[in-house]
């Protein structure tokens, strides 16, 4: 029989903690949907006292959401627990989450408090969470570098508190399985009444051990799994969900645990959250990279040839990676297009769906075979919602060997046609150099990278811009079959993000955990 091990995920705090990783309200709405879908049991929807965006993100996913506990975090401050309570009033199954350092290293060189005070601390801030729900989690932070002692005693008086999941995390991934297997088993035998509380492990990526130090977590009695979807996180980032999760399915012959997860909903999910955060996956990703299934040696391709077991662990079916890549073209009807974007993971409302297959008809037009990396471009901006200052309306260009490149562009500011046109060193650089102009943007550019989203000469370019103002950071993607177009879109696109973020996201981060 196997035991249930609860998928805590926290791609909406820690995961949107990575620098330059900030999303929107809306946004983080779309991701908790998905989330929901993908079955994980808690999403940490947010900080509640770091921003109003935050606590908004939160309050509108405590309401919406019904599938899922939704957890806000919170500091051993009492308002920072009264925001929380507040945000997540409305919420079905609502979690307070309540964290401070438990290490020495904190406690005197960045606390300045003694373990008597954080102790203290603790026990009053989870007394006081418990009075708006009995579902508090409790974290040690850096419990991985703190007096195991003391950090016997902490999760002793956190229990006692009533805090009804206690989490070690390994704040600053520095653990390694054989050690964090110890530190669990030791609170698993000294904690007086430790089996009515669900043990959490929460580790970070620093020296690549995420996973491993999770499931070694695991093995040692932890129930609970903190992560994030593509392992996205602050610094080199959290254990990534998708591996954990498949990790367990692949090896239920060793680890005798079961998620709820629907391992089918990890590929949208994870392609996802890569268009929230602008945050490619690496290639070689586990699960959910591009060549993760590519079997690229002879010997290997004849072997899954022969049969897919000589050396497939797990299908990409499985992980709903679609099977078929090649799929639409000018003459798909509505039904096996709207077929396709319900596999993708996208339910439009029929407002949605006559603009995005009028999209899909345009682009099928000067496009042989439409892929799904299409098909999401097409409607990502319709499902996202964001207030659009500008919009491009129209984008002359000229370039080539015996040419000074230039660009002709007109806008629409809040409204209003404007227009302008200037000289570059190749026509990307006229372009942005004509935009920069007219908006007066005093924004940064910080990356700029183009790819031919899949096969052929008539791809749809895609390309990603990123770009910084004041320390508030926002991306754009665009897609076209012009490059040159596509820069366009991705540079106004991100434009239009970096507005709205800087009044909607001052994000405040006190401490992180
Ligand atoms: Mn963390």
């Amino acid at each position: 029989m196997s035991e249930r091990v609860y998928i805590f995920d926290t791609t909406l705090r820690d995961g949107e903690q990575a620098a330059g990783a900030a999303m929107t309200v809306e946004e983080k709405l779309v991701l908790a949907r998905q989330l929901e879908k993908l079955g994980v049991d808690v999403i940490e929807a947010g900080f509640p006292v770091s921003s109003e965006g935050d606590f908004e993100a939160v309050r509108k996913i405590a309401e919406e959401v019904r599938g899922a506990e939704v957890c806000g975090l919170c500091r051993t401050t009492l308002a920072d627990i009264d925001r929380a309570g507040e945000a997540l009033k409305k919420a079905a199954h609502p979690r307070i989450h309540v964290f401070i350092s438990t290490s020495d290293i904190h406690l005197q060189k960045q606390l300045g408090k003694s373990r008597e005070q954080v102790h203290e601390e603790a026990v009053l801030a989870i007394r006081h969470a418990r009075r708006y729900t009995e579902n508090v989690e409790f974290s040690c932070m850096d419990a991985t570098r703190t007096d195991p002692d003391f950090l016997v005693a902490m999760v002793t008086a956190a229990l006692e508190a009533g805090a009804r999941v206690i989490n070690i995390p390994d704040t600053v991934g520095y653990t390694v399985p054989m050690e964090f297997t110890g530190i669990i088993t030791r609170l698993k035998q000294e904690v007086p009444g430790i089996d009515r509380v669900i043990l959490s492990v929460h580790c970070h990526n620093d020296l690549g051990l995420a996973v491993a130090n999770s499931l070694a977590g695991v093995m040692a009695g932890a129930r609970q799994v903190e992560c994030t979807v593509n392992g996205v996180g602050e610094r080199a980032g959290n254990a990534a969900l998708e591996e954990i999760v498949m990790a367990l399915r692949t090896r239920r012959d060793k680890l005798h645990f079961e998620t709820r997860v629907q391992t089918e909903q990890i590929y949208p999910t994870s392609r996802l959250v890569r268009k929230l955060t602008g945050f490619v996956v690496q290639p070689n990703k586990a699960v959910v990279g591009q060549n993760a299934f590519s079997h690229m040696s002879g010997i290997h391709q004849d072997g899954v040839l022969k049969d897919k077991v000589t050396y497939e662990i797990m299908t990409p079916e499985s992980v709903g990676i679609p099977g078929n890549r090649l799929v639409l073209g000018k003459l798909s009807g509505r039904h096996a297009f709207k077929k396709r974007m319900e596999e993708l993971g996208f339910d439009l409302s029929d407002e949605q769906f006559v603009t995005a297959f009028r999209r899909f008809k345009a682009l099928a037009d000067k496009k042989k075979e439409i892929f799904d990396e299409d098909l999401e471009t097409l409607v990502m901006d319709q499902v996202l919602q964001i207030p659009r200052k500008y919009h491009l309306k129209y984008l002359n260009v000229t370039a080539g060997t015996e040419v000074m490149p230039a660009a002709s562009v007109q806008l629409e500011i809040d409204g209003n046609p404007v227009r302008d046109a200037e000289f570059g060193d190749g026509p990307v650089d006229a372009t942005f150099k004509t935009i920069t102009k007219l908006t007066g943007t005093r924004a940064k550019l910080l990356l700029y990278s183009v790819n031919a989203i899949t096969g052929g000469t008539d791809a749809q370019g895609e390309v990603r811009v990123r770009i910084e103002e004041d320390g508030v950071q926002a991306s754009g993607f665009g897609a076209h079959t012009d490059i040159i177009v596509a820069s366009a879109k991705a540079y106004i696109e991100a434009l239009n993000r970096l507005e709205y973020r800087k009044q909607n996201l001052v994000k405040v981060v006190p401490e992180s955990l």
